[in-house]
């Protein structure tokens, strides 16, 4: 599997593969051919307006992850990750909060979450955003996550 190739002209399969726990562990984090497209819409869709929006090149933190990748992280088991259909991002110098805000009001998605954010610390957290495979699909639902608890909502 080429990691280089580009999904879009900003972000390559290997950035959305990526992970540091399956490096260091040595757990497989091939994801399989029809993974690839929903990689390519995240890039699409979300990375790249993003990018677009703040002008800032980014590395997501997290997008597929292998079904033991994300049992070793301890992520949902329902995880859409797993699915090739979630992103979490963060923006050196952009606020968590804004950033989540800014994808509720100019992107489609199907759950937008805040997670960890930390009121005034600026790049405290991530924003994890998931897309269905097809449009109408998408729930647009947002929610926070903090202190081990979804809040409905984007919470500050
Ligand atoms: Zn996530």
């Amino acid at each position: 599997m080429d990691r280089n190739r580009k999904l879009s002209p900003h972000f390559t399969l290997g950035e959305l593969i990526r992970s540091e726990t399956a490096e260091r562990k040595g757990i497989d984090n091939t994801p399989s051919q029809e993974i690839i497209p929903k990689l390519t819409r995240l890039c699409e869709e979300i990375l790249e307006p993003v990018r677009e929006n703040y002008g800032v090149p980014f590395r997501p933190n997290s997008g597929y992850r292998s079904v033991a990748l994300n049992r070793e992280i301890g992520g949902s088991p329902k995880s859409q990750h797993c699915l090739g259909e979630a992103v979490d991002i963060e923006i050196a110098g952009v606020s968590t909060y804004d950033l989540a805000k800014w994808i509720r009001e100019n992107l489609d998605f199907d759950q937008l979450i805040l997670e960890c954010y930390h009121r005034g610390v600026t790049n405290s957290g991530w924003v994890h955003v998931s897309l269905k495979p097809e449009e109408a699909d998408n729930r647009h639902i947002a929610m926070t996550y903090t202190n081990r608890t979804y809040i409905d909502g984007l919470v500050a």
